[in-house]
């Protein structure tokens, strides 16, 4: 197991971490019912939760259900206790969040990058960006991070990272090392769907679709209430596929006419440009024109919903998710592209398959990052304790 060497008091034990592991399922629990599920002695769990709760992982509350006689006391997860760090490796800016068991942030902050040459400039930043502002790491379940570009998480390494030029860089490795943390990398987008499978809006839907739209646009896609990954990492890659009728800018892929270089943020900066001559910084403020009645502006929504209608509709007769999730800064502009954009998913999926697809903006807003790296913590412990016999 390799983060053996932080939170030993929590992870020594198998039948402690099945506890918390049960009642993170079942939110509150008596310990006759813990006892029963998990097939221990009574006194076990009498004795094991009795050191959790000293510890601060468990809290007793209100009463249960009785078959008469006195009602049983309840126990429930100290979310207070239980941190993780997440960490959203941008483009343009890292941002960071203390997070408890609940999603809650505790703290947020953010660093614009300086320049980047090397995976050791990353981590440097990371580690600085960490130490800057939580001082005791041993309180920490770990630290997630969600990262732009190709990430292999079973390796815990950068793949590709276009916008650093980064290439195979063991980037978890080296910051367990360095922080003496448990450290979980995956792709930003990736990252983005696990929140909203913990706590946004796929909490009861294992099928769906996550689109971010943001610098750049990527998708992941869950199946069976899995994130998949794909063959080469690739899998949900939406922001890559070729769209017809496109404007010929090269995109960072190396590519001509993907979808990114058609509805990120950065292109309907540029395609505003195109239409009026007039500089944009980037969607947002596209977005501010628009709702002050630019007609300009608007139409370059419409034809940005067109053609994530037309990419979205090949999603939904290929997965037939029941949900899609629209994420990323762009995504704040639903009103702006919503019409256009349903209309022209309606054209391209087959009705059945259309009217069993919700199709929603994320509530998380601009936490999503942060929050599913925070997240992968989370996922990352509770699935090393379903197999693991110690
Ligand atoms: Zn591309």
């Amino acid at each position: 197991m390799r983060y053996q060497r932080s939170n030993k008091r929590l992870m020594k034990q198998v039948n402690r971490r099945s506890i918390l592991r049960f009642l993170w399922h079942h939110d509150l629990a008596s310990r006759a019912e813990i006892a029963r599920s998990l097939q221990l002695n009574p006194a076990t769990i009498t004795n094991l939760t009795r050191e959790l709760k000293e510890e601060g992982w468990l809290i007793e509350t209100g009463d249960g259900d009785s078959s008469g006689g006195r009602p049983p006391i309840l126990l429930k997860l100290n979310h207070e206790t239980i941190q993780m760090i997440g960490v959203d490796v941008g483009i343009h800016s890292i941002k960071f969040g203390l997070v408890n068991g609940a999603g809650i942030f505790l703290k947020s902050w953010r660093m614009d990058k300086a320049e980047i040459r090397s995976g050791d400039d990353l981590l440097t930043l990371i580690m600085e960006g960490i130490q800057n502002q939580v001082s005791n790491l041993e309180t920490i379940l770990g630290i997630g991070i969600g990262m732009h570009g190709f990430v292999d998480r079973d390796k815990g390494m950068i793949q590709y990272a276009p916008a650093f030029e980064l290439e195979a860089y063991p980037l978890q490795e080296n910051l367990e090392n360095a922080l003496d943390c448990m450290v979980v990398i995956e792709n930003d987008v990736r990252a983005m769907a696990m929140a909203e499978r913990w706590f946004g809006l796929a909490q009861d839907v294992s099928d769906f679709f996550l689109i971010n739209l943001g610098d750049g646009v990527g998708g992941a896609v869950a199946m069976g209430g899995r994130i998949q990954s794909g063959g080469a990492q690739m899998a949900g890659e939406i922001g890559h596929i070729t769209v017809p009728n496109h404007d010929g800018t090269i995109c960072r892929c190396g590519k001509i006419g993907c979808l990114e270089t058609e509805i990120s943020s950065a292109a309907l900066a540029r395609k505003y440009r195109q239409k009026t001559g007039k500089l944009c910084e980037n969607g947002k403020v596209v977005y501010e024109l628009a709702s002050q009645g630019d007609s300009e502006a608007q139409a370059v929504f419409s034809e940005m919903g067109v053609r994530l209608g037309q990419a979205l509709g090949l999603v939904v007769q290929l997965l037939n998710p029941k949900l899609i999730i629209l994420a990323g800064g762009v995504s704040q502009a639903w009103d702006a592209f919503a019409p256009q954009f349903l209309v022209e998913l309606k054209r391209n999926s087959v009705n059945r398959a259309y009217r069993e697809t919700r199709v929603e903006p994320t509530r998380l807003q601009g936490k999503t990052g942060v929050l599913g790296a925070a997240t992968l913590v989370i996922e990352e412990w509770m699935e090393d304790q379903e197999g693991d016999g110690e």
